[in-house]
């Protein structure tokens, strides 16, 4: 994944790579092998748990520092998606999420001209940071999308562990839409995504936001919940808010009214974030490792707290399927797709 990444960024320098890892935009420990894990390093121990807690879902704390119980999982497989990259036991949420992801997919291919969806990580199943990948999708309301439809017959669980991301953007050009994958149903189905009134928020790269702020001729009111943020190239990424009445929830404002084609996109097609610091400048200082300790004290206890019978877990979602091939046991294993920010990048 990260040579991916580093090719999207070819025409980048290897610093702006630095000051994004730096800001937390994506996982540095992704460029490194794994260490030995830190005694109460968070993400190790959530990244080894394999099932969610019983128990009503509760999501706990913030997107990007959090834990969750209750989870349930997207099943595998739907008439209008299917999950991917399995082996990485990510497709857990919170119900209001998984319930989202299996409407947008029965909407977009009834309306938008796009067949289902390949889904990628949602959570795992207590939530929690993870090893790689994501600084959010801790509380189960963060799913990430592929921007590639599904295709016509079941993919094997070995397909869905290597079919390749592809991305969005013009390999040899900065920040520029390739319109030879782009297509008007990308558009449309972005759009029905941002039409829910509990999508907060959509990540997008910030050449496929141009690209709608361009484009789109349809009515404009949520084109807003469109967020420039790098990578997501060929993904995007939904978030939705605290659902009501979920206690312990940390929600964030939501966005400004319109449609954000203004100059806080231009900012991030300009020089500015990939600037050289100034020569003598203190490089951003390494984050410390989150703790268990550093979560909300709940997260000890969704930890603690006694697991769904695995049986149950198999066939776990708001619509029960038969095991196929690629249902099976759920593993744990790292590697995922960059996101979310703050640092130097102004948080979303
Ligand atoms: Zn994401």
């Amino acid at each position: 994944m990260i040579s991916l990444l580093v090719r999207t960024f070819d025409t980048f320098s290897k610093l702006a790579l630095a000051t994004m890892i730096g800001a937390g935009l994506i996982a540095g420990d992704a460029l490194a092998q794994q260490a030995a894990p830190t005694p109460g390093s968070a993400k190790a121990i959530f990244g080894a748990v394999t099932l969610p807690t019983q128990g009503p879902p509760q999501s706990i704390g913030f997107y990007a520092k959090g834990c969750l119980s209750g989870a349930v999982a997207l099943p595998t497989d739907g008439p209008t998606w299917q999950a991917m990259r399995l082996s990485r036991n990510r497709r857990w949420g919170r119900p209001e999420m998984i319930g989202l992801l299996e409407r947008l997919s029965r909407d977009a291919a009834k309306n938008d001209g796009w067949p289902g969806l390949l889904v990628g990580d949602i959570a795992q199943p207590r939530g929690g940071p993870m090893f790689n990948g994501h600084a959010s999708h801790q509380i189960g309301l963060d799913a990430d999308v592929w921007l590639t439809p599904m295709p016509p017959r079941t993919l094997t669980a070995a397909e869905r562990e290597s079919l390749p991301f592809t991305s969005m953007l013009a390999k040899d050009k900065f920040l520029t839409i390739n319109d030879r994958v782009w297509t008007p149903a990308h558009a449309r189905l972005l759009m029905r995504a941002a039409s829910y009134p509990e999508v907060e928020r959509i990540f997008v790269n910030p050449a496929i936001k141009k690209k709608m702020c361009d484009t789109w001729t349809g009515d404009r009111t949520n084109l807003g919940k469109l967020r420039p943020e790098y990578g997501h190239d060929s993904h995007f990424h939904i978030r939705i808010r605290c659902p009501a009445g979920s206690v312990g929830c940390t929600g964030q404002a939501p966005v400004a009214a319109g449609d954000g084609c203004d100059k806080s996109l231009a900012w991030w097609l300009g020089p500015e974030p990939w600037a050289k610091p100034k020569p003598g400048a203190k490089p951003p200082a390494k984050p410390r490792e989150v703790m268990v300790s550093d979560l909300p004290k709940a997260c000890q206890a969704v930890l603690d707290a006694p697991s769904v019978p695995s049986a149950r877990a198999a066939t776990f979602g708001t619509k029960a399927v038969a095991p196929t091939a690629a249902t099976g046991a759920l593993p744990v294993s790292s590697s995922g797709s960059g996101s979310t920010p703050p640092g130097n990048i102004p948080q979303q």
